[in-house]
């Protein structure tokens, strides 16, 4: 199978013969091919860092939003009162999420999933169906997310680590003092059986100003401790675009030192990380969707090259080489960050990518292009939007 005429990243055009599901060759442009791309931008799979499968309504009649409060407690509460009357299965609303993503050109992504008091492992054993159904077409990595605390919701912790025996595949955890009240207590809980299972952690953190900054330092000297060097995330840390400068930069040497990650989803309401001290200080950022339409958020749709265009203009970037970095954050990076080795667009590589009408990448992250073709181990899998494998 020859893929004719692809603009690559670089500008240059190439014929990309396939074999085997992998890039068997990269030969000079012609029109020879099966499929003539026509100058068309070929793009490496998308990645999304951070989304929540299980908890997305999509294709369930609109709900309007039910938190009485903008705090997160009041967000966890409302919920609490969605999923106890949801007669859906998240397996079903997760299943529409993961098409509607790979129709995008996402083809791996790292979910985390509701575990509570509430909830038991219901939403796990969820969403393993989900992965279970896609599992030749996407990696799904599963966090398990204490979504309602640890120490305020009796028996979690031994939920937790019957989720990693049953399947997920890191620890998750959230707001340690905003929600817990207990910084050590929390983080206790979630290293301790890290460590034990061998398994990364990628903690939700939205506390501010210098409470949460005490909790990122906190989890990398955690994170060095258990040995778990580039195995950690926080996901959002707010509290990176809240205090001077000067701080910002001496957290980021402790989270470079330590191999801790960060990830941003490009936040409408909330401080926005320092993204480029950030990573002139050489720590590693990618990005995630985050809610899509879920009793946390209205909006989202999965696609993560909106989700670079989001990142960028919450930046406020403008320069190619910005959207290149936030282009990035939605590829590479995070693929990188979710262990996905086998990964690119060279010779010898996974016959995996994404077309687009678009000269360069930043045309592509500023546009935000219909995917002409999403193509898997060399096989169409979407088209113009619309999933066809
Ligand atoms: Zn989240």
């Amino acid at each position: 199978m020859r893929f004719a005429n692809a603009r690559l990243a670089d500008g240059r055009r190439h014929d990309i013969e396939v074999a085997g599901g992998r890039i068997a060759a990269l030969l000079p442009a012609s029109n020879e091919g099966d499929l003539d791309l026509d100058g068309a931008l070929v793009l490496p799979p998308l990645v999304d860092g951070h989304i929540h499968l299980d908890k997305t309504l999509l294709g369930l009649p609109w709900l309007p939003n039910q938190a009485t409060g903008g705090r997160v407690a009041d967000r966890i509460e409302a919920e609490r009162r969605v999923r106890a009357a949801r007669t859906v299965p998240e397996s079903e609303t997760g299943a529409n999420l993961v098409r509607q993503v790979m129709a995008s050109g996402t083809l791996h992504m790292r979910s985390h999933v509701d575990i509570d008091d509430q909830l038991g492992l219901r939403n796990l054993h969820e969403i393993l169906k989900v992965r279970q159904l896609f599992q030749d077409l996407v990696t799904i990595q599963i966090v398990a997310f204490p979504q309602s605390g640890v120490l305020r919701s009796p028996g979690t912790a031994a939920l937790l680590d019957a989720a990693i025996a049953e399947g997920a595949d890191l620890l998750g955890g959230l707001d340690p003092i905003g929600i817990d009240g207990d910084l050590d207590g929390h983080l206790d809980a979630i290293f301790a059986i890290a460590e034990r299972r061998g398994v990364g952690v990628d903690i939700h953190l939205h506390d501010l100003g210098e409470a949460g900054i005490a909790q990122i330092n906190a989890i990398a000297g955690r994170t060095e401790a258990a040995g778990l060097q580039d195995k950690v995330a926080i996901s959002h840390a707010f509290a990176l675009g809240s205090v001077p400068t000067g701080v910002a930069a001496r957290t980021a040497d402790r989270l470079a030192e330590a191999g801790v990650a960060i990830m941003s989803h490009g936040p409408g309401g909330a401080p926005l990380p320092p993204l480029k001290l950030l990573r002139e200080h050489g720590v590693r950022l990618f990005g995630g969707s985050d809610n899509v339409r879920d009793a946390w958020s209205p909006f989202g749709n999965g696609d993560m090259l909106e989700r670079a265009m989001t990142i960028a203009y919450r930046a406020n970037f403008r320069h190619d080489q910005e959207l290149a970095f936030t282009f990035d954050m939605a590829t590479r990076a995070a693929a990188d960050v979710l262990g996905i080795t086998d990964y690119g667009i060279a010779v010898g590589g996974p016959a995996d990518f994404v077309v687009v009408e678009a000269e360069t990448l930043a045309e592509a992250v500023a546009a935000r292009p219909r995917r002409k073709l999403v193509v898997k181990a060399g096989r169409l899998l979407a088209r113009d939007g619309v999933v066809v494998a």
